[in-house]
């Protein structure tokens, strides 16, 4: 058994960062290398008790922080990029946004492991982060849940995939109608039943814009054709995922939610190490499943949509989402108005594979400003 990799973790302070921490501390891994975006206590923190990681920040320190802090500290987006090139590491990225895009391509220029929380790495840089990945010699782990549920009933087959099954808990406003929609407060699209996470992914939980984005990631995760990718609602959401092969075989990948353990696969796998997830007892469980419905969600189909255009038009759709969201969140736009913004955006944005990173940020920055635009009211 190969011990696992020393362990880099970038947004170390959110909800991934801080798991991933309580997981390679359970697992004795070796930290070395802990970036977050603002210098805050919480970094001091984590330095105190990691004292042999390298730390990195985004920004400037605004006041003065520990000696022995302000030593290890090194700031600016390129000193991101370089502590996910530390060599022999698995990087696990839990980067919220589009900031998240450079250091992957680092991690994987470096012939690093690349432990994915960053959802923008694949929806926005899609074939420029493969192609990163193939020519650095580093590999893309997932930690999303689905993914590696995917990843894991993947193990030991070397061929003859046919369908990828990614379950939904449906969020909060499972079994609403479309027209239900248009009332939606914030409190309740932010009352999620079985996952906690943050606002954003929330909402988008909620709106099933998640989903679009989980499925656009499998799409370049595993290869796979749009066509051959479809999403069941499962609310107790006890299965993680589903693979269906060519001769019929299904395999599936279940547990009590619970985000360590897919970040701990990510961490080790497919090597298991011991864990801490509640013991899964499925006598007196009822498991139900159920179409999405695609009328009262439209975001699912957007993803798709955007998918299957590919270039440049994934990252406008997480882009125009992420604007949307926050409008909805601030109490200027209705609930419903979050996919009909991304749809109008979509719509008057042309198609374009971007060469580049800049490039992909520059559609991402056009899309944030046809989205502002466009906001209803
Ligand atoms: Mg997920």
């Amino acid at each position: 058994m190969s011990a696992p990799r020393p362990v880099v973790v970038l947004g170390a302070t959110g909800s991934i960062g801080t798991q991933t921490l309580q997981v390679a501390d359970r697992l004795g891994l070796h930290v070395v290398g802990i970036a977050t975006r603002r210098p805050s206590d919480r970094l001091v923190q984590l330095a105190e008790r990691y004292p042999d990681a390298a730390l990195a920040t985004v920004e400037e320190p605004a006041g003065d922080l520990p000696t022995p802090v302000t030593r290890r500290l090194a700031t600016g987006v390129d000193a991101i990029d370089a502590m996910a090139a530390t060599p022999g590491t698995v990087v696990v990225n839990g980067v919220v946004g589009c900031a998240g895009l450079r250091p992957s391509l680092a991690a994987l220029a470096a012939g690093n492991r690349l432990a994915l929380a960053n959802k923008e790495t694949l929806v926005a840089g899609g074939t420029l982060v493969l192609d990163a990945a193939a020519a650095g010699g580093g590999a893309i782990v997932p930690v999303d849940s689905e993914h590696s549920a995917i990843w894991q009933c993947l193990v030991g087959e070397p061929g003859g995939l046919a369908r990828l099954v990614l379950t939904a808990s449906g969020g909060p406003l499972r079994g609403r109608s479309a027209a239900a929609m248009e009332t939606v407060t914030v409190a309740e699209a932010l009352a999620h039943p079985t996952w906690e996470m943050g606002p954003r992914i929330t909402v988008d939980s909620a709106t099933m814009m998640n989903k679009a984005l989980e499925v656009i990631e499998a799409h370049h995760l595993f290869g796979i054709d749009y066509d051959a990718i479809d999403v069941v609602v499962h609310p107790q959401s006890v299965i993680h995922s589903l693979v269906e092969f060519v001769d019929g075989s299904v395999k599936a990948q279940l547990g009590e939610p619970d985000m360590r353990v897919p970040i701990q696969y990510a961490l080790t796998g497919p090597q298991r190490r011991p864990g801490t997830a509640a013991p899964l007892d499925l006598a007196g469980r009822e498991l139900t499943f159920a179409a999405p419905d695609r009328i009262a969600f439209p975001c699912l189909d957007l993803g798709f949509l955007a998918g299957r255009r590919g270039g440049i038009a994934p990252a406008v759709l997480n882009a125009a989402d992420e604007v949307a969201v926050a409008a909805f969140l601030d109490g200027k736009i209705g609930f419903a108005d979050i996919a009909r913004t991304v749809e109008a955006v979509l719509e008057r944005t042309a198609d374009r594979s971007p060469a580049s990173v800049a490039e992909v940020l520059d559609a991402d920055a056009a899309a944030r400003r046809l989205s502002t635009e466009l906001l209803p009211g």
